[in-house]
């Protein structure tokens, strides 16, 4: 086992995986950036180390700055949480080469399926079913418009690189595709620096659903089920939950094969997550895979008593996993509202600025994941969460009646945040019915 590691992240997961290090009796080096220096997460770090200014370019994504600090430190193994240098594959590669240990899957594994259309000829290649589209990125406008007409209308055009649900855009028609085409890839440029885009059947009245993966370096490869993130808004998770209500027992079991298969067929190592999307007739198309650490993983750690961040140190250290598929049980149900700091009333603008009063809520079967407290001053430099709430319960009914009570108590003061939202879906009776999809959420919102 490591005796270093660096938390190469901030905000909530790295707190997440200081403690996870703390109980694993594991030091800890924190990095952070000029205006992450006070945070008070920091404290539970062994030691901290500023590596650059307030943009994240030149801090939490400056990789000579990290691997300096790393070097100084004299850590074994980064642990780089998710968003920021964790799909990075040239971030692993430069870690392999200076003999510290990426905490994720290999590097030539993140190049593969951190681009999305490779990822997709190797579910093809796999027989796993995926969205009808491109075999390729998009050459032109001519090649969009034939893919388009090959598949039909409504078409969704996706960042290669893409993640976040940035540069993504449906089209209906011919002159909506040739519009949305030039702003996709100016999307995709801007936030991936990559401009390539691919085309997908747009899947109307869809649920995502997606497979949580763990592997060891021995060729054990296990799913620990699914969850359900069809809570959205703008193709970004708002609640995710486990299990789905939305799936029947037999395609539970088809999706999860589908997904080990996919990793299997790349001998994949760490945690890593296979998405799907289930249209309503029970069909699932393989969208991508996510080969990190995703936000929502405590959903399944409620559900199937597994520590997913201290399961990932203990593979990268070189232990063997010592599970059993079939006695991977899921049990009871365990629900996650993300709060963000923004303001639901005004078009979710970010809400930077001091949290004058706070307050968490707790009781039986309410976990809170959050850096933040009263007087924590949110940043406008990087995203707007701050916390997750996770109920869990032995049924989800009940799971539900814990989130709303929790909600409820959960004080944020000084800054707006997205609490309401989540009150109001968490009440709403079609996701007590369980008959979501994903624009459920934009739905309500046009109403209102
Ligand atoms: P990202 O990597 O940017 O998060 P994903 O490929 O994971 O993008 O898709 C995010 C969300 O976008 C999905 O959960 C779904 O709501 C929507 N989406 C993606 N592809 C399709 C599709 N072909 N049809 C309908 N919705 C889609």
């Amino acid at each position: 086992m490591f005796s270093r590691i660096m938390v190469a992240n901030r905000g909530e997961i790295a707190l997440r995986i200081i403690r996870a290090c703390r109980e694993l009796e594991i030091e800890t080096v924190a990095i952070c950036s000029k205006a992450d220096e006070r945070a008070s997460y920091l404290k539970l770090a062994d030691i901290t180390v500023c590596v650059g200014p307030e943009d994240a370019e030149g801090s939490y994504l400056n990789i000579p700055s990290i691997i300096s600090a790393a070097e100084i430190t004299d850590i074994e193994a980064i642990h780089p949480g998710y968003g920021f240098l964790s799909e990075v594959g040239h971030f692993a590669e430069v870690c392999e080469s200076s003999n510290i240990v990426f905490i994720g899957p290999k590097s030539d594994v993140l190049k593969k399926l951190g681009n999305k259309t490779e990822a997709r000829k190797i579910a093809i290649a796999n027989k796993i079913p995926v969205v009808p589209g491109s075999e390729s990125v998009i050459k032109n406008q001519q090649h969009a418009l034939e893919v388009a007409h090959k598949i039909g209308y409504p078409v969704i055009i996706k960042a290669s690189a893409g993640g976040g649900g940035r540069g993504m855009r449906v089209a209906h028609n011919d002159i909506s595709l040739v519009n949305s085409l030039a702003v996709a890839q100016r999307e995709a440029e801007a936030s991936f620096k990559d401009p390539s885009v691919y085309i997908e059947k747009y899947i109307e009245n869809t649920r995502h659903v997606e497979i949580q993966i763990l592997g060891d370096n021995y060729g054990n490869i296990f799913h620990l089920g699914e969850r359900d993130c069809t809570l959205q808004r703008r193709h970004q998770k708002i609640i995710e939950e486990s299990p789905s209500p939305g799936i029947s027992e037999r395609l539970r079991e088809e999706i999860c094969k589908a997904a080990t298969k996919i990793a299997k067929a790349v001998n994949y190592t760490n945690a890593g997550t296979v998405e799907f999307l289930v249209d309503k007739e029970g069909n699932f198309y393989f969208i991508e895979v996510n080969t990190r650490l995703q936000v929502e993983h405590p959903v399944t750690e409620m559900v199937t008593g597994i520590d997913l961040v201290k399961q990932q140190i203990r593979v990268a250290s070189g232990e063997r996993l010592n599970l059993k598929q079939k006695k991977i049980k899921n049990q009871g149900v365990s629900i996650e509202c993300r709060i963000n700091a923004e303001d639901p009333q005004n078009e979710f603008r970010p809400q930077p600025g001091k949290i004058t009063a706070y307050h968490t809520p707790g009781g039986y079967g309410v976990r809170v994941d959050s850096h933040a407290h009263n007087g924590y001053e949110i940043s406008p430099y990087y995203d707007s969460l701050i916390s997750k709430l996770i109920v869990y319960q032995k049924t989800r009914e009940e799971a539900i009646a814990c989130m709303k009570r929790a909600l409820s108590e959960y004080v944020i003061e000084g800054i707006k945040t997205t609490i309401p939202l989540n009150l109001e879906l968490i009440s709403h009776p079609q996701f007590a019915s369980g008959n979501i999809n994903t624009i459920f959420v934009e739905n309500l919102l046009s109403k209102s």
